[in-house]
């Protein structure tokens, strides 16, 4: 069950005192406290554990500070939507807004290399009028003889052209919690040029104690890949220890499951389950093309199928690409073969726009003949 407090009613307040008091005082519940930033205003929500089925959801209601009761299923409490329509589907993270309903492109290097390349993606993404990019130092690497990453020693100059070039979320993903602190110092010493959001990768998806450290932060929003080898269900519930932790800002990305059932691709792709997250939870979604199809094959009318599972994603609600592009991809340190070239990113952008219509035209006939049911 989930109390929900009415706006302004914060912690400490007389009203959260009384209510915390009674509920705290109710044999075999336990109430946790989250607060659900919202881009207009900030909600205190209690979350209550335990034998709530025998509790009045009226007598709660009816209390001085309480908004609403909402009773919840036992998955995804916190990220679960449980039929109710009204709690967020959206956060804001450095002006950007990040939701169920808003579509922003990740387009950059799958590793950042050198300053060059780094500068000319971006440059390439200002033209475009992109705001949002991809760049990663801390590369998780099947063969530990591959390139790891530049790691710490690259923030600096990558969040500087960062700010340089207008870019307010770069997407970059960490491998332990050290990472958040290296993160956050290089963003304070540079004057916090850019913003991050912090990457959970597909082969960490069920690493709990990284899981509970991002959680534990609130200055970064997350997103976290699917397990490339687990359940839909088993990834939401990683996600879930995000915010049970106190991160509810979470994108969920899907990027294709490891199955030769998907060759020649390099995974299988699970665009399909966009929707299904969506009416799950209350997390935005994400789809990766460049790792789920591994490759720049095109089909026969001349379309990569980068492009293609792209409009796939959006076509069925997306609300994130991320997308490898490279400057050379003959001479990216990582995963160049599936990456796309900066004279193809207005081609890759427009095709973007043109599923993006052609979701909204669908979700508007949708609304029309719901509405005639
Ligand atoms: C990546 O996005 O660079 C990456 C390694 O992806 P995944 O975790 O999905 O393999
Ligand atoms: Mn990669």
């Amino acid at each position: 069950m989930i109390v929900i407090l009415k706006p302004n009613v914060t912690r400490n307040s007389d009203e959260f005192n009384t209510v915390m008091d009674y509920l705290s005082g109710l044999p075999e519940i336990k109430v946790r406290v989250h607060e659900e930033i919202g881009t207009e205003q900030t909600l205190t929500e209690l979350y209550l554990i335990g034998r709530t089925s025998t509790l009045s959801a009226e007598d709660i209601s009816a209390m001085p500070g309480v908004g609403r009761v909402v009773r919840v299923s036992e998955e995804y409490r916190i990220l679960g939507r449980h039929r109710d329509e009204s709690r967020p589907t959206s956060f804001a993270y450095n002006g950007v807004r990040f939701g169920q309903d808003t579509l922003n492109v990740f387009a950059g290097l799958c590793a950042v290399d050198n300053p060059t390349h780094v500068e000319h993606m971006m440059q390439a993404l200002r033209e475009h009028g992109q705001v949002c990019t991809r760049m990663g130092a801390y590369k998780p690497r099947t063969n530990p003889y591959a390139f790891q990453g530049h790691g710490k020693d690259c923030l600096p100059w990558v969040f500087e052209l960062a700010g340089k070039y207008g870019i307010r979320v770069i997407a970059m993903e960490v491998t332990h919690e050290n990472h958040i602190v290296e993160i956050r110092d290089a963003l304070a010493k540079t004057g916090q040029p850019t913003g991050v959001m912090l990457q959970i990768g597909t082969r960490n998806t069920q690493n709990f104690e990284l899981l509970k450290a991002c959680g534990r932060q609130r200055e970064f929003p997350v997103l976290l890949k699917r397990g490339f080898g687990i359940t839909l269900n088993e990834s939401l519930n990683a996600a879930e220890y995000l915010a049970s932790e106190g991160n509810a800002r979470v994108v969920f990305g899907l990027r294709g499951m490891k199955t030769n059932m998907g060759d020649p691709h390099r995974n299988f792709v699970d665009f399909a389950h966009v929707p299904v997250v969506k009416r799950l939870t209350r997390m935005p979604v994400c789809v990766d093309p460049s790792h789920s199809v591994g490759s720049r094959d095109r089909g026969p009318e001349g379309l990569l199928d980068v492009m293609h599972v792209t409009a796939q994603g959006i076509i069925a609600g997306a609300n994130m690409v991320l997308v490898d592009f490279h400057p050379a991809p003959a001479k990216a340190l990582v995963d160049g073969p599936q990456a796309l070239l900066l004279e193809e990113l207005p081609h890759f952008l427009e095709d973007v726009r043109i599923a993006r219509e052609a979701y909204e035209k669908r979700a508007a006939l949708a609304r029309e003949y719901v509405a005639k049911d």
